[in-house]
């Protein structure tokens, strides 16, 4: 059996859920359909999430909210028109809201998730009334009743491993589900949702649950890319990849599949479909633990920016015993999350994400850095892009990092650092942010 995912920008109008409808239809193994809340109908439109996430904002405040919820209800009211649905449906979300309006929470972060939540809890019901309209064998199921349990992070939930017991009793539906993606609930039946973009999570989770031969994930692309098509024109598809492969994409700016999705999938080896909704019989990319070899070295190029470096350089460093460690510390302490430490003899570097970076922080982390490690200089550098070169090739052939740094050196970038993992699956570049667009066209000119 199948489980079956669809993005916001799938089910973002009547239209969209037409495709939905045919794909489920066309394959009676598509059992479980896992959906996010409707997305952007247009570059200019907005994400129903983020609507709530405003609607939330303004209950807390005590603010006028009325002119937000009615946007809201009439993203779902276009579409049940359109589809001529029976109004019941309406009613039911509008009830839905009621409900939420005069529930009272314990923190502004759990109404923000119940809030968050209702994108995809109310599209979950529409699309089943829809499904069971249109003559399929369909139900809405929420996932409490699924048995998605979550730990009590807001925003950032986790699963707990006794959901998957639960989930396998699904196997054997005969109905096709229709599950809301993004969240579950704790020990308390609060609801708490993922990270955004998280109805991917949900899908490989009840994927794992119910050991599915395959996860489909659809979306608005034909295939993942070599690269940044907001870069490269017209980039390669890639078809394969494996899941580390893809870890190592996700990581440095590829969205498509969220990375957290990954482990789920992983852990039990399903394969991950990815395929375009608006053509449903292309290709697509599948994820793998293992793909064939190919021709190229390289399976994808990524590159993000955002990131700082701060350098540390102290005469000895590399014979002072917990040096790292109480480096490390001071960052742990600050609530600062570490991404990279390239190190030579006498300094380390240390790169991390800007935006965690307040004023505040910053001027603490120098000042503590600089005295309580006796450091000789400590400096930062902004506006840093990490170019990742990814592709399982790369263990067999000799000179790809030559080859990239050839590349990067004929188009006069200069390169602030160098990192390649022992599994030898990628090479990180640092780069100056501004020179991103430029770095990617030279590694796909010399890889592609
Ligand atoms: N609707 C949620 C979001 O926008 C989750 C998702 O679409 O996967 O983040």
């Amino acid at each position: 059996m199948k489980v079956i995912k669809f993005g916001g920008s799938s089910l973002a109008n009547a239209q969209q859920l037409q495709k939905v409808l045919a794909i489920v239809q066309a394959d009676a193994e598509r059992k479980i359909v896992v959906v996010s809340a409707p997305g952007k109908r247009d570059a200019r439109d907005k994400k129903v999430t983020d609507l709530l996430i405003e609607f939330a904002k303004l209950v807390a405040e005590e603010a006028p909210y009325e002119s937000v919820y009615q946007t809201i209800l009439e993203r779902y009211r276009e579409i049940v028109i359109e589809l001529h649905l029976a109004e019941s449906i309406m009613q039911t979300i509008e009830k839905h809201f009621e409900k939420l309006l005069r529930t009272s929470f314990y923190s502004e972060s759990l109404r923000e998730d119940a809030f968050k939540a209702s994108g995809e809890d109310c599209h979950a019901k529409l699309i089943a009334a829809y499904f069971a309209e249109s003559g399929l064998n369909a139900r809405y199921m929420n996932p409490k009743d699924a048995g998605i349990f979550v730990t009590s992070t807001p925003g950032n939930a986790q699963i707990l491993p006794e959901s998957y017991n639960f989930l396998a009793q699904l196997r054997s539906t005969e109905e096709v589900l229709v599950i809301p993606g993004f969240f579950g609930y704790n020990e308390k039946d609060e609801i708490i949702t993922f990270s955004r973009g998280g109805s991917d999570i949900t899908g490989a989770i009840v994927a794992n649950g119910v050991q599915a031969d395959v996860y489909e994930n659809f979306t608005d692309v034909d295939a993942i890319y070599v690269a940044n098509p907001n870069h490269v024109e017209e980039p390669k598809k890639i078809h394969q990849l494996t899941y580390s492969e893809m870890r190592e994409l996700s990581y440095s700016g590829f969205s498509v599949f969220h990375d957290e999705a990954l482990l789920p999938a992983f852990s039990s080896g399903i394969p991950v479909h990815v395929k375009n909704t608006n053509n449903p019989n292309g290709q697509g990319t599948m994820i793998t633990r293992s793909r064939p070899r190919t021709d190229h070295i390289l399976s994808g190029i990524a590159s993000s920016s955002g990131f700082i470096s701060i350098h540390i350089s102290k005469y000895l460093m590399n014979r002072e015993i917990g040096f790292i460690r109480r480096a490390a510390e001071i960052f742990e302490d600050l609530g600062l999350l570490l991404e990279h430490l390239p190190s030579g003899i006498d300094e380390m570097t240390i790169i991390l994400r800007r935006d965690q970076l307040t004023p505040g922080k910053q001027a603490a982390l120098l000042y503590r850095l600089k005295n309580e490690l006796q450091a000789d200089d400590v400096h930062i550098e902004a506006n840093i892009c990490l170019l990742m070169l990814v592709g399982e090739g790369m263990v067999q052939s000799v000179g790809t990092t030559a080859r990239a740094a050839q590349a990067l050196a004929d188009a006069g970038i200069n390169l602030l650092m160098i990192n390649q993992g022992s599994s030898e699956i990628s090479i990180m570049f640092g780069i100056d942010e501004k020179y991103e667009a430029k770095a990617v066209q030279a590694i796909y000119g010399a890889f592609f």
